[in-house]
């Protein structure tokens, strides 16, 4: 038998560096874990509690070999970090995106934990990403990244132990490539390791808006709460993707007036209301909604600044930071995005009253549906649409009912209370089955 020596354990150690360090200032992370203190605080948790919440379970650090078109290799970096598994197995999304890292996808995974708490789902939080910009690559490449990325993660994924589902950059074309690698490996069609696939493979009506349904009946919900009604509310949404995109068109239908959008190109603005039924269109055939002939041209920086009733940040983390806070002038932040809002940007929110609608409730449709899904799939029967859109309505509104009571009662920031909520739950259900050994 050979000994290795300290350097070569090292060496041979997970290419992940522990999750003790202190997360990048400002980072997503970082919010995470201020979020998460401030629950603990509101929960009078000891350290050890505190530190078991924090710390992923379990997380993996893959190389994905890439033959190019061309001929060429790449070696990408993938992940997948399951945060929590105390109420079920790990559920979240895989995104493709350049910047990705592994305190960037434990943050995502760590706000799947609550947000699966908050909406009561039967699942713990997890996430998966790749450094890879999706645009600059062949379906042909993502088609071969996605099985190699699935087949290195194989040992952690299952539809009893950790679901996938679309994120940022990635779609169900992907996830029907992730369930027939995993089910081409095991022998036989497993529709319930992923979420979000197409209909012809076992998907869920309604999944491909129900991030975005979600988003409105919340944001309906906390309007009726000040007593205004949702009809002629003038909406500004940053993000026009799978979550920004489908949230125009549902608040257009129940009567707000989308007033800007923008994507990663730029904006538009129209103060009379935008016809997002021609902009989806224009969106169809150019890839942005830049360029859209009924509306002025502008910024991202611009659109958060807007003076409307509610500003619905849906693309990307710590848009909202301690700079651009404090030009909002929304009454109503509601976060299609994960993670849009900062430590310090959540902060100046509050102290100038805007009402922050935070990710885990406001864009928990997603997740509700992907549990409707995978219920389905291990039932092999499938509901029909209006069972879906009824069923993701009430557990919407009983989410919203249960954070905004919170937050009244004990004086709380509606984040706080979410975040409250989910912490709890699974503290709960940690405490109730104990620590092993
Ligand atoms: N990626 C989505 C989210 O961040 C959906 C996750 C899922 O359905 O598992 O909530």
């Amino acid at each position: 038998m050979t000994t290795m020596s300290a350097t070569e354990a090292a060496e041979a150690a997970p290419v992940a560096p522990p999750s003790t360090g202190a997360p990048a200032k400002g980072s997503a992370l970082e919010t995470a874990h201020a979020q998460l203190a401030a629950a603990v605080g509101i929960l009078g948790y000891d350290d050890g509690l505190h530190t078991m919440l924090r710390m992923p379970r379990r997380e993996m650090h893959v190389a994905v070999p890439l033959r190019r078109d061309n001929g060429t290799t790449e070696v990408l970096h993938g992940f997948r970090v399951q945060h929590n598994v105390s109420l079920g197995p790990g559920k979240g999304g895989l995104r493709y995106h350049p910047d990705v890292e592994i305190d960037e996808v434990r943050a995502l995974a760590m706000w799947m934990t609550w947000k699966c708490g908050v909406v009561n789902l039967p699942y713990g939080g997890a996430k998966g990403g790749v450094a890879i910009d999706p645009r600059q690559y062949s379906k042909g490449e993502l088609e071969r990244v996605t099985r190699r990325y699935t087949s290195e993660i194989m040992p952690m994924i299952g539809p009893d132990n950790d679901i996938m589902a679309p994120d940022m950059g990635t779609d169900a074309q992907t996830m029907a490539w992730v369930m027939d690698t995993y089910s081409v490996a095991k022998g036989y069609t497993i529709p319930a390791v992923v979420t979000g696939k197409p209909l012809a493979v076992g998907g869920s009506l309604g999944r491909g808006t129900a991030t975005s349904a979600g988003l409105v009946h919340v944001t309906a919900a906390a309007l009726a709460d000040a007593g205004v009604p949702l009809e002629g509310t003038t909406v500004a949404i940053q993000g026009f993707g799978k979550v920004g995109g489908h949230a125009a068109e549902i608040f257009a239908e129940r009567g707000a007036k989308v007033v800007a959008v923008s994507d990663q190109y730029g904006g538009i603005r129209n103060d009379g209301g935008l016809d997002v039924k021609r902009l989806m269109e224009h969106v169809g055939q150019t890839g942005s909604v830049v360029g859209f002939d009924d509306a002025d041209a502008i910024s991202n920086t611009e659109l958060l600044a807007l003076d409307v009733d509610v500003l619905a940040p849906s693309a990307i983390e710590g848009v909202l930071d301690e700079h651009t806070s404090g030009t909002v002038r929304a009454r109503w932040v509601v976060e299609g995005a994960n993670g849009p809002t900062t430590a310090a940007g959540d902060t100046i929110l509050a102290e100038k009253g805007v009402t922050v609608v935070p990710d885990v409730l406001a864009n928990a449709g997603g997740v509700v549906v992907s549990y409707f899904e995978w219920v389905q799939a291990n039932q092999t029967y499938w509901w029909t649409e209006q069972e879906i859109a009824e069923k993701l309505e009430d557990r919407m509104h009983r989410a919203y009912r249960d954070v905004a009571d919170l937050a009244r009662r004990e004086h709380l920031s509606l984040r706080d209370a979410a975040i409250t909520i989910g912490v709890q739950r699974v503290a709960e259900a940690h405490q109730i089955r104990g620590l092993y050994p």
